[in-house]
């Protein structure tokens, strides 16, 4: 069974759209998303776009906001001051990576952690950890939504998770767990990483190698999570990190690149944006 990110994807912005509609009666204002661009890489001015066109879809206000990747970090940083300060925005997103002279983790923790929308703020990534109240991060949210929509029952199980970055392979492997997986994470220095991912009845692959997992990596009706997204080498397409065609037949479920996580990671991220809204107005 193939599952389809984009169809969920599109059954959560409904679901955010109505809850907006009752928003913007109650509270007289929709939502405001404001997204950071600095620099013109085409990636990240794709990914920003669709931000902005998904908050629009929903109800939302959404601006974007373009610097040049000349922007000192002084500048960034006093720009995310104004927008903390600023009541009427319930959201800040910087579009990562930024250019290398700006300080990454300095600018996620200059956002106040009420209007951070991916979760990335430290406060929150504790907050996650200790198991309190915070805002989950977008991609994993989505991943942990796409097992359970698929009906895949993830307590008690093996989950494999091949990555262990920030904003992926840590986070989703602690919702496995707070879901009482059994969760194993492998990474770049693992040995025998088949014989690992192998056991795997969940196998989770975040690591940005395009078709890396092959058919010999998959247990035999696993679920099998892509979160990757690379151009591939041959052809210039999309394609994730789990050679698809090669491992479809042996996995019970698996999610196609694109139209699996993906569209999960962008829902996931209206559904937050309007969560720090509703949570300022209902605390
Ligand atoms: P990242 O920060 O570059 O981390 C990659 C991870 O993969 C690292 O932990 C690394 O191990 C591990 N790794 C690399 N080569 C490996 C190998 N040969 N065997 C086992 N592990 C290996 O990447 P990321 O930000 O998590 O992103 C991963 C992929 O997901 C990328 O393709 C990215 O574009 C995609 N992504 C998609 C979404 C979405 O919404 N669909 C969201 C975020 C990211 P070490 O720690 O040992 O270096």
């Amino acid at each position: 069974m193939i599952i389809s990110g984009t169809d969920l994807a599109k059954e959560i912005k409904n679901d955010v759209k109505h809850r907006v509609e009752v928003a913007v009666e109650k509270y007289g204002r929709p939502p405001h998303l404001v997204v950071i661009l600095v620099g013109e890489d085409p990636a990240s001015q794709s990914y920003v776009k669709g931000k902005g066109k998904d908050a629009v879809e929903v109800g939302f206000k959404s601006t974007t906001i373009t610097k040049p990747d000349t922007i000192s970090e002084e500048e960034l940083l006093n720009l995310i001051d104004d927008l903390n300060k600023d009541n009427s925005i319930d959201g800040i997103l910087v579009q990562l990576p930024l250019p290398s002279h700006i300080n990454e983790d300095k600018v996620i923790a200059a956002i106040d952690r009420n209007k951070d929308v991916d979760g990335f703020h430290p406060a929150n990534v504790a907050s996650l950890w200790l198991k309190q109240k915070c805002v989950y991060p977008c991609t994993p949210k989505g991943i942990i939504k796409l097992l359970d929509k698929a009906g895949i029952e993830i307590q008690g199980k093996k989950a494999v998770v091949i990555g262990r970055s920030n904003i992926v392979g840590l986070p989703v492997s602690k919702l496995l767990l707070d879901r009482n997986a059994t969760v194993t994470i492998a990474h770049s220095k693992t040995q025998n990483l088949p014989d690992v991912s192998k056991e795997a009845d969940i196998l989770v692959v975040a690591i940005g190698k395009p078709r890396f997992v092959t058919a010999d990596m998959v247990k035999p009706g696993a679920a099998v999570i892509d979160v990757g997204v690379n151009r591939d080498p041959e052809t210039g397409k999309l394609c994730g990190d789990v050679d698809f065609e090669n491992c479809k037949d042996l996995a019970d479920y698996i999610t196609p690149v694109p139209g699996g996580v993906g569209p999960m990671t962008r829902a996931c991220l209206m559904e937050n944006t309007l969560e720090c809204f509703l949570n300022k107005f209902e605390q």
